[in-house]
């Protein structure tokens, strides 16, 4: 079976940049499930999926296009320190999390601290960057009627929700 669309593949990965490794499935000791098709991936990571089969490995170098979109040097924010349950601690050059409107939450970059506001760069941490996948596939399966309606893969490896 391969992946396409409404498959759910399931895979190991480590993600390197600029010779660095930046995650790996391999760390949490499990692999990843994804639904195909849902956007749930990035872009260039479920282009190079698709089309195999399970046990292939590859390696493939996604552009920030692909990835996690291009760096925006305009896209700063002054924030009070309120909006941080980790306010006291930051320090710049810091990954910290950011509750927005709405209720979720936003990775962002701490740039500096002042007494009552923090200046953040609100660009994904690997946007601008060419990342490089080592992947092997696992599994290739048909989704379930209920993954399919909930438009994500579930079990073990899925995404964590409980049903
Ligand atoms: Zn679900």
């Amino acid at each position: 079976m391969k992946v396409e669309e409404n498959k759910v593949v399931v895979f190991h990965y480590t993600v390197n940049e600029g010779g660095e490794k930046v995650e790996s499935s391999h760390d949490r000791g499990e692999p990843l499930a994804f639904l195909v098709g849902k956007g749930a991936l990035i872009p260039g990571l479920e282009k190079a999926l698709t089309g195999r089969e399970a046990g292939a490995t590859f390696s493939v170098d996604v552009a920030p296009s692909e990835a996690y979109g291009e760096r925006r040097d305009d896209f700063t924010q002054r924030v009070p320190k309120k909006y941080f349950r980790d306010a006291d601690h930051l320090k710049p050059g810091m990954l910290t999390v950011l509750s927005v409107s709405g209720g979720g939450q936003r990775q962002v970059t701490v740039q500096k601290v002042g007494s009552s506001v923090v200046d953040v760069d609100l660009n994904h941490p690997l946007a601008g960057k060419t990342l490089t996948f080592d992947v092997e596939i696992v599994d290739v399966r048909d989704a379930s009627p209920e993954e399919l309606a909930h438009g994500h893969a579930h079990g073990a490896a899925g995404h964590g929700h409980e049903h």
